[in-house]
């Protein structure tokens, strides 16, 4: 008798065990199911002037009014749908810089939205900046057929776009009382989540699932992704002419150059953890020797581990002098280093919901493979903190953080379909 119910119960976890291992079995999509669908595909043009709307509002991460004017529609939108909506403190971050070249970056406010509910709790996400600052000459959505041009279509306003619309076709088939929703629209992902990094991690421990409405390629989603760190890195020297007095200068630019070797350097393609020196600045005058140059530094590293022993090795780098004999302790270096984004390693969990969501877009017609992928996303954050999350729900695009960003017009209802019964389908799980 004992051992039939040990029996049993082994059984039945190497069952729940292989449940979760397998892709699950979808059952097909029911008339419910099918008439938000087809509610959905009747509201194309509708999402298409919504997504049009918000692409001509610039929204880069450091333009605050125009940041504030995308999160009211949806802050609007939302209220609508019976959300009661807040606003998360942004912040000031200051990094050393370069006298003259002053550098801090002031964090907008993030848009907090809950609607209680019984049934599973679903952490919905998405950032409303882009990287197109209100000086860039790439401004304006454009559309021609099925494809739509604009600054953010795929990164991530498209997205937004099929986020509001899963939950106005599950408010119409009146399913939003059946799970519990936050939806959290950052406005500094594009910075990294500096600031709504705690926010994000805060949220992701009183949920269930996370959903993010990122754009991962055309037909793909992301299972896995690197974690990602950034360093900022000013170098001040002593300044001296270049011509009557070269040997009292020590130069910056001199000591950055061989601290920028020693960085790239660390790159690796066999272990996958690359460094990228991206931006750097200096000097004076041609006839100066520079008292100060900084750079920038990019790093993704696939192990968490790997990101932890990189930031030591820049510290080493940072701090000694390679470009003078004698240190005489007047070089000096100051930096900003931050690991903003862990690896997105899978789990059994989120591998289930992500299987989960490739068998519902098989039922309703769209082939969607899986990637991994070297970008960050705030899928990243959450999935840190022990939240099974899929980060790649949004809009079928490409080309982001280029003039070139494209996006397919008709997959905001296919996508925004997909969603809605993917919820439906958590909420009752
Ligand atoms: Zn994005």
């Amino acid at each position: 008798m004992n051992t039939l119910r040990l029996t049993c119960s082994v059984l039945a976890l190497n069952l729940s065990l292989a449940a979760l291992a397998q892709e699950p079995v979808e059952p097909a999509i029911n008339a419910e199911e099918q008439e938000m669908v087809v509610w959905l595909d009747e509201r194309e043009e509708e999402m298409l002037a919504l997504l049009e709307r918000i692409t001509n509002m610039n929204s880069g991460s450091l333009n605050s009014a125009g940041l504030d004017a995308v999160a009211a529609v949806f802050d609007e939108e939302l209220r609508g749908l019976g959300f009661s909506t807040s606003r998360l403190p942004g912040e000031l971050i200051e990094m050393p810089s370069c006298p003259g070249s002053e550098y801090s970056v002031d964090l907008a406010d993030h848009l907090l939205a809950r609607r209680p509910g019984n049934g599973s709790r679903l952490l919905l996400m998405g950032h409303i900046d882009t990287v197109f600052p209100p000086d860039s000459p790439f401004q304006t959505f454009r559309r021609e057929g099925d494809t739509i041009y604009g600054p953010g279509v795929a990164d991530m306003k498209g997205g937004l776009v099929v986020m509001l619309y899963a939950l106005k076709a599950l408010a119409a088939a009146d399913a939003l009382d059946e799970a519990a929703f936050t939806v959290l629209l950052n406005s500094d992902e594009e910075m990294g989540s500096l600031s709504s990094r705690k926010y994000l991690e805060e949220e992701a421990l009183n949920h269930d699932w996370g959903l993010v409405y990122e754009s991962s390629g055309i037909d793909t989603m992301t299972r896995q992704r690197k974690g990602i760190g950034q360093a900022r890195l000013v170098v001040t020297g002593r300044a001296a002419h270049s011509g009557g007095a070269h040997e009292q200068g020590l130069s910056a630019i001199k000591e950055l150059a061989y601290k920028i070797v020693q960085i790239e350097n660390m790159t690796n393609y066999e272990t996958g953890l690359t460094v990228n020196v991206g931006v750097v600045n200096g000097g004076e005058a041609r006839n100066t020797i520079s008292p100060c140059a900084e750079a920038l530094i990019d790093l993704r590293y696939p192990q968490p581990e790997q990101g932890v022993a990189a930031v030591e090795l820049w510290r080493e780098i940072f701090e000694r002098v390679y470009s003078y004999p004698v240190d005489s302790g007047e070089i000096t270096t100051e930096s900003y280093i931050n690991l903003h984004r862990p690896p997105k390693i899978p789990t059994p969990e989120s591998d289930y919901l992500l299987d989960k969501t490739i068998a519902i877009g098989r039922l309703l017609g769209q082939d969607i493979g899986i990637v991994d992928s070297g970008g960050g996303t705030d899928g990243s954050l959450t999935q840190g903190v022990g939240l099974p999350t899929i980060d790649s729900l949004g809009i079928a695009g490409s080309g982001a953080h280029s003039n070139r960003e494209e996006a397919r017009a008709s997959s905001l209802a296919e996508r925004a379909a997909l969603s809605a019964v993917l919820i439906r389908r958590l909420t009752r799980e």
